[in-house]
């Protein structure tokens, strides 16, 4: 099998790859280890940049997230009983974000290749990707239990964090910048309309809580655990129970409803460099984790691959691969842009441990001056919305 593209990962950013390829006539296979379905209905991000949503329109799918997207203007930020709103139009000229499932995107971007004769191959078995440091790279894998090889000019590795196109990069190639932090969050998908028109990031004493939202009808809810907490240890009375306590004000009710689906994540920054070696290139999750506190983890996918589509569009179109060759620059720029806002976030809402006042205070002092100056208030909205695209 040859195609000039081998996408390894039907994420977000192997199938915005995929798609934004074939709108420049450049061919790709894109090969995924879960099924269709799976894909489909795994529940992980939900908020989208400006940016992302213009990418997505502006490239022809998001026709269903316009007509079914939830656009936000602002976040509430919560602490010392009180509710503070950032307000996203006023302090970025109009912008705002779009609350729409990560997995709603990946249907939608799935339905727009296929319907355009595009190879997605669900439930593939041991892909190895080899020979990228040479002009013909190679992945090998099975499919219905038969051994394949597909020949490509170049391998985008789009299979997340666990995937296995990093760990095919020998060793000493790569550096790894990493902070692991002391807790988790516990996550909740729960059928009920939002307690709150808009996100609320609470800072509480008992720890940090989150009230999202994923449609009209369907609320996401977290709080901040130890990491090392069983999901077993925790149930819905009890996720309830905290939620009522970190998220509680005068005169509002948070809503129950039954309990869909429930998890707990550990939170990490990670960044590796460079993202490419020879003719493979990593993108999204497999090259850079962010904490969720800044909602930045599928955005930065969409970033990356309209990086790298642009790149071999131009390589393509004219043999030449300097933006190539500055794909891992170019990326890594905004990256770390987006690091430094997530670990901000991160470390201005959560507790990081029991017993250390001056902590406690110096982060309700920067809550305070977040909310009260203006120009601290436009750098949260500036980041929030999205930092330009590459
Ligand atoms: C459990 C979880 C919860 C999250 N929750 C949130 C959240 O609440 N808010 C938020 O902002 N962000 C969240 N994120 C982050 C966000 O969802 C990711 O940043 C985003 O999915 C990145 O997209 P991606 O395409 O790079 O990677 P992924 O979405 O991980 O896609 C990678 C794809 O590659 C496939 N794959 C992996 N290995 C192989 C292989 N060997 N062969 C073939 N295919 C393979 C995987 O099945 C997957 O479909 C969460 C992430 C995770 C993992």
């Amino acid at each position: 099998m040859r195609t000039q593209v081998g996408i390894v990962g039907a994420g977000p950013a192997g199938l915005l790859l995929s798609h934004l390829l074939h709108l420049h006539g450049i061919e790709s296979v894109v090969l995924e280890a879960r099924s269709r379905q799976h894909v489909e209905e795994r529940v992980r991000a939900g908020v989208l940049e400006q940016g992302t949503v213009d990418l997505l329109n502006k490239t022809g799918v998001g026709e269903r997230m316009m007509r079914q997207g939830l656009v936000h203007q602002g976040i509430e930020l919560q602490f010392g009983g009180r509710r503070h709103r950032i307000d996203f139009a006023s302090l970025t000229g109009g912008k705002s974000v779009m609350i729409y499932a990560q997995n709603e995107v990946v249907r939608d971007l799935t339905n727009a290749r296929l319907a355009a004769g595009g190879q997605v191959f669900f439930e593939v078995e041991d892909v190895r990707v080899q020979d990228f440091d040479g002009p013909k790279p190679k992945i090998h894998f099975r499919r219905d239990g038969a051994a394949q090889e597909l020949n490509c000019d170049f391998v985008a590795g789009c299979d997340g964090f666990h995937g296995v196109c990093r760990p095919s990069i020998p060793a000493g190639v790569l550096t790894v910048f990493e902070r692991i932090y002391p807790f988790a969050w516990l996550g909740i998908l729960v059928e009920a309309p939002p307690s709150s028109k808009e996100l609320i990031y609470a800072y509480h004493e008992r720890g940090f809580a989150l009230l999202s939202m994923r449609s009209p009808t369907i609320s996401r809810l977290y709080i901040q655990c130890p990491p090392e907490e069983e999901i077993s240890a925790w149930r819905d009375q009890r996720i309830w129970s905290e939620l009522h306590k970190r998220l509680a004000i005068a005169g509002w009710e948070l809503r129950e409803g039954p309990v869909l689906q429930k998890s707990i994540t550990g939170m990490r920054s990670f960044v590796v460099e460079p993202m490419q070696c020879g003719r493979l290139f990593l993108a999204g999750d497999s090259a850079h984790i962010v904490p969720p506190t800044g909602a930045k983890g599928l955005n930065l996918a969409a970033s990356d691959v309209q990086v790298l589509a642009r790149a071999l569009v131009e390589y393509y179109t004219s043999g030449h691969t300097k933006l190539l060759d500055q794909y891992s620059e170019t990326c890594l720029r905004r990256i770390w842009k987006v690091q430094r806002f997530s670990w901000w976030m991160t470390s201005m809402l959560h507790r990081f441990s029991e017993d250390n006042p001056f902590d406690q205070r110096r982060q309700l002092a920067e809550l305070d001056y977040v909310t009260s100056s203006n120009a601290a208030s436009q750098t949260l909205a500036e980041n929030y919305v999205g930092l330009p695209m590459n």
